[in-house]
């Protein structure tokens, strides 16, 4: 390896939380030298695996609660994406000059190739799946990886100065960057979730918005048109600008022009998907599949090999997934609608009427902007999990009210109320983890419970 590549050697380096990319962080540090040790604030019992793992790598560690003599010591910190950056210890670090980066940034110091970088609050990981998808197909070297599930870390063996590097990422991926540069920024949108965490809607913006910070002029910064924050809030950038929009014409980037996606690049102008060969469901769909066109376009993927791909994408499982229809009533799963944007977006794309599950744990999100799609499309609503109460109250007079005990009972009580050519739809706009693991387990709950029904 060059120089550049043993900056970590011997280096005491603290990794902050043992979920997924903290401990892809701890291994790729291990291995590059560093004297590395992993803390986490939950108890040993629920760490056991972790730490046999650390133990095995001879890689330090302490749990159930961080020691701040632990942070103090450290010369970088490496922070996992769950972890707030304002917790007072890692202030004290920072403010003491140590270096405190993400699991992202620490890889793509060392990733070769190029990178895509994909966020937004709501289709990151169903476009990032079709950019990966479309990319492949049309020959190049792609490796898929960041928030949606595989750890950037992981990828920097397998990268190759040929490679293209599609990362999905986080608002709070991104809030730990500083060197990160992506050849291609795409942002989806930018609409309220995770209230619960960031101070205000500007703060959450301006997370997202670094993933433009380092770009320079011979990258693309790839942005939603028609979304409001975007527009107002993307200042003027190093990047040349490419807008998507399914309502507006654009010249530079990709909109809906007689019902097609036209990809448009100034002095040039192509087809390249016709609407009707799209098969995700919804107009925010149809932005997703308009994204991925203006970044594989970008690329040079040709028009062929795009439409071939979108033509065949069906989607990722838990986002508008079809389940199964039952004396007439389609049954969707939507679970990982985890904001009630999403759960709007959902809404918008049927056309009939539907029952609808709702609630989980509450994000200190604001329910009642799901009223007017409540209110045209939805004969009753089906509450569920923790925000049941405060959902019930936001969105009184809208739709009749039921409430269930489990996720069995929903599916029952749902589709009791639903007649033939109706739909049931799981778009919970909360997150899962008042009663299930994650959004994953919380789909797979109510798949099964579907699959009973008779
Ligand atoms: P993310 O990775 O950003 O959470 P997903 O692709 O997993 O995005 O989709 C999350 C939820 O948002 C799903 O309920 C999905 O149906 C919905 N969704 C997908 N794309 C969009 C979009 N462009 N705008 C709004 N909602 C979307």
């Amino acid at each position: 390896m060059t120089l550049e590549a043993e900056p970590f050697a011997g280096k005491r380096v603290l990794v902050v939380g043992m979920a997924r990319s903290g401990m892809a962080a701890a291994r790729f540090l291990g291995a590059k030298g560093a004297r590395v040790t992993v803390s986490d604030a939950r108890g040993r019992s629920r760490l056991e695996p972790e730490i046999r793992t650390l133990q095995a790598l001879g890689i330090g560690w302490e749990v159930g609660g961080h020691r701040p003599e632990t942070f103090l010591k450290a010369e970088c910190i490496v922070v996992s994406p769950g972890v707030p950056l304002e917790q007072p210890v890692l202030r004290e670090a920072a403010g003491r000059g140590t270096e405190i980066l993400s699991e992202i940034e620490l890889a793509s110091r060392f990733l070769r190739g190029r990178i895509v970088g994909i966020t937004g609050s709501n289709g990151k990981t169903t476009t990032t799946t079709l950019v990966g998808e479309i990319l492949e197909a049309a020959g190049f070297r792609v490796q898929v990886g960041g928030n949606i599930g595989v750890a950037l870390t992981s990828l920097v063996e397998s990268s190759a100065s040929d490679s293209i590097n599609v990362v999905e990422l986080s608002s709070f991926q991104l809030e730990a960057i500083t060197s990160f540069r992506a050849h291609i920024g795409l942002i989806l949108n930018i609409t309220p979730d995770h209230m619960d965490r960031y101070r205000s809607l500007a703060a959450y913006a301006s997370a997202k918005l670094n993933l433009l910070n380092n770009q320079e002029a011979a990258d693309f910064a790839v942005l939603n048109r028609d979304d409001r924050l975007l527009r107002e809030l993307a200042e003027p950038m190093a990047a040349k600008r490419f807008w998507f929009s399914t309502r507006i014409p654009v010249d530079q980037g990709t909109c809906l022009q007689d019902g097609a996606l036209v990809f448009s690049n100034p002095g040039r102008r192509e087809q390249v998907v016709r609407v009707e060969d799209v098969r995700i469901k919804g107009r925010h769909n149809l932005e997703n599949v308009a994204a991925a066109v203006t970044v594989a376009r970008l690329l040079g993927a040709s028009v062929e090999s795009i439409r071939e791909t979108v033509a065949r994408f069906r989607g990722v499982s838990h986002r508008l997934e079809w389940v199964r229809q039952i004396r007439g009533v389609d049954f969707y799963n939507d679970s990982k609608a985890t904001n009630p944007t999403s759960a709007q977006r959902a809404l918008e794309a049927f056309e009939q009427r539907l029952v609808l599950i709702l609630g989980g744990r509450d994000k200190a999100s604001d329910f009642t902007v799901l009223s007017p799609q409540v209110g045209r499309r939805v004969k009753g609503l089906v509450l569920l999990g923790e925000a049941s109460r405060k959902i019930e109250s936001q969105l009184a007079g809208t739709a009749p009210v039921t409430r269930a005990a489990s996720m069995e009972e929903a599916v029952r009580l749902a589709f009791g109320q639903a007649d033939p050519g109706e739909v049931v739809l799981l778009a919970p706009a909360c997150s899962s983890f008042d009663m299930f693991r994650d959004y994953e387990d919380r789909g797979n709950v109510f798949k099964e419970a579907v699959h009973r029904l008779q």
